[in-house]
């Protein structure tokens, strides 16, 4: 609303009654009676800053005005002082924490904050951003939002398109923007996936620098490394064209992991875990009226789990957006991401060798990455770090898998509650999976003889995870199963492309179970890969020892399962990379870039 240069007030309406006229004064922080002249509530704006934002007509034009100002004033021989002319954000009062949180780190060090130091929350900033997203579906409102900012070049070090929404079943406005989105991003200096390619964080993910700041257009733009806050088309083409987005720091929420994996759970069921404990903690609620939810509008910082790989760290930032959190930082180990970089390098290398451009832009992010494997350091949160609510799940006591329950991704069940329900399709696809995910489910499929008693759809995330399982056998299975296989993308997750039947009962790895997202009148479960393809064999939900004793016989080749597409060791991968030098230009504005961080 801020940035539509609309006026957001929250106050107290438990007195109002339907009807009553009431005069709201803004400056005053307070609304009344028109007849009685009688005060009904107090309040304040979030920020004075607020009613600059109105008066210039949103958030964007002022941040303009204001830099316009500070360089007519340098210009002509003036300080930098624009207090007497604008209202400026003041520094939250009250005593300091001992220590910042990691988000709070990583956003300190893109608003140029001596090392170590945070920024704290409700304090505005304006961090750097280091990279951008932009998917199908918001990419023409953000190409529009560019086109009135003028801009004809990124500032942004990284700005990135997908076409993930729409490149399965495009409608005629679709193909139009296939074929003149990406050009238009590249001129720019952005880089463009194709149609086809896949999901735009399985891309995105593997250009990131570790603990940078970002945005995206798509909500689920939520870093496995470094941090990114999700923003309307206004702000993303601002963040892409100007390098930096304005940003009221959110207070944290940590959730922290203890305790070892227990037989048959996986990290779907740890991401389950955190509205299921939440809820048990009285921090959120599933009913409509009066919702409660600790994570709304807040960062939400994991520990505990330091030695995921990034792409199983991704289902946990990926399901903050489910959390409705502002963010997510996920705490881990050097060891995971110097594995992913190295990985990361080779498949820049390989889109460069395959034509994809902005040549500068990718050469630039590789060797960013190179100038970080030579001094791999991660920010860490400090021990005296303040957060709105922590929440502690030991993994010991997780001993059966959590579902997400019809409709509602904050609404938890452990199988056993939901044993034996009748399901007529499954999911596996979205963001949410990696191609460990399809191994599994390939494992537990290969054994099935005969048709599944459920229409089973299937949709790897990237490209080049169908090609590796079309190379592994793992397509032959799905096909000898009768599974229908879709384009790399979204699929039945976005809702606008292929839909279940009408009033079905789904079990799906997808990331959100909104009424009607997958088919009219559906009914949807949400649960782990390995889950919903025991469900799919069996027809219905598994008996929690079922369900264990299928993941047991596959549990052994668990090191060739949940393997993870490391191009560093693919040879055809590496043969293409192999070919492409970095300009010494690009290597110096890496370097420049690495240093500044
Ligand atoms: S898979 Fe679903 S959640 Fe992920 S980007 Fe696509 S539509 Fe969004």
């Amino acid at each position: 609303m801020e940035d539509a240069g609309a006026l957001p007030i929250e106050m107290d309406v438990s007195s109002m009654e339907t009807g009553q006229v009431i005069e709201v004064y803004p400056h005053d922080g307070k609304t009344v009676d028109l007849k009685t002249g009688e005060t009904i509530c107090e309040w304040q704006l979030k920020t004075p800053v607020i009613l600059d934002e109105v008066r210039a007509g949103g958030r964007i034009p002022l941040i303009i005005g204001q830099g316009i100002t500070r360089k007519a004033r340098a210009a002509l021989g003036m300080d930098g002082d624009l207090s007497s002319m604008f209202t400026l954000p003041v520094p939250p009062s009250g005593k300091k924490p001992e220590g910042f949180t990691l988000a709070q780190k990583m956003v300190g060090r893109a608003c140029g904050l001596k090392e170590g130091e945070g920024i704290l929350p409700g304090q505005y900033c304006e961090p750097a951003m280091t990279t951008v997203g932009s998917q199908d579906t918001t990419g023409p409102m953000t190409r529009d939002e560019l086109r009135s900012l003028a801009c004809l070049g990124f500032s942004a070090d990284l700005v990135m398109q997908s076409f993930c929404h729409t490149a399965a079943y495009p409608k005629p406005v679709d193909v139009e923007t296939h074929s003149s989105l990406p050009d238009f991003i590249r001129t720019r200096g952005g880089v463009s996936l194709r149609p086809g390619d896949g999901i735009i964080h399985s891309w995105l993910n593997r250009m990131l620098i570790p603990d940078t700041v970002g945005t995206g257009g798509d909500s689920h733009t939520r870093f496995p490394i470094g941090i990114s806050f999700p923003a309307g088309s206004g702000l993303v083409a601002f963040a892409g064209a100007t390098g930096s987005m304005p940003l009221d720091m959110p207070e944290s929420v940590l959730v922290r992991y203890s305790g070892t994996m227990q037989e048959g759970i996986t990290l779907r069921d740890l991401v389950q875990a955190i509205p299921w404990t939440a809820e048990q903690m009285g921090l959120l609620t599933t009913a409509k009226q009066n919702k409660k939810n600790i994570f709304s509008g807040r960062v939400l910082e994991i520990q505990g789990l330091p030695d995921l790989k990034c792409e199983q760290a991704f289902e946990l930032s990926d399901s903050s957006a489910e959390r409705s959190a502002a963010g997510c930082t996920i705490q881990l180990n050097k060891e995971p991401i110097i594995e992913y970089l190295n990985s990361n390098i080779v498949m820049l290398k390989w889109m460069i060798a395959e034509g994809y451009g902005d040549l500068r832009t990718l050469e630039r992010r590789i060797s960013r990455m190179e100038q970080w494997l030579l001094n791999p350091t991660l920010l860490e949160a400090d021990p005296g770090a303040e957060y709105a609510a922590i929440i502690e799940i030991d993994l010991d006591t997780l001993t059966e898998p959590i579902l997400a329950l019809p409709n509602d991704p904050d609404a938890s069940a452990t199988l056993s509650e939901i044993a034996n329900t009748h399901i007529d399709e499954v999911f596996i696809g979205s963001c949410m999976t990696n191609i460990g995910h399809f191994r599994a489910a390939g494992k537990l499929l290969e054994k099935v003889d005969g048709a599944l008693p459920t229409r089973l759809w299937v949709a790897p995330p990237t490209k080049m995870d169908e090609a590796q399982l079309v190379e592994e056998g793992y397509y032959s299975i799905f096909g000898k199963v009768g599974a229908r296989t879709e384009m790399p993308g979204c699929s039945l997750c976005m809702g606008n492309q292929a839909r279940v039947a009408d009033g079905c009962t789904v079990v799906s790895t997808s990331t959100r179970n909104f009424p009607n997202r997958l088919g009219k009148g559906a009914n949807v479960y949400l649960s782990s890969s390995e889950l919903a393809a025991v469900t799919s064999i069996l027809g219905r939900l598994p008996e929690v020892e079922e369900y264990k004793a299928f993941m047991r016989e596959t549990n052994s080749s668990a090191a060739d399962t949940y393997r993870y597409l490391n191009f560093d060791q693919l040879p055809d991968f590496v043969k293409s990379a192999s070919s492409v030098e970095i300009s010494d230009e690009m290597k110096e504005a890496a370097q420049k870039l690495q240093m500044a961080k």
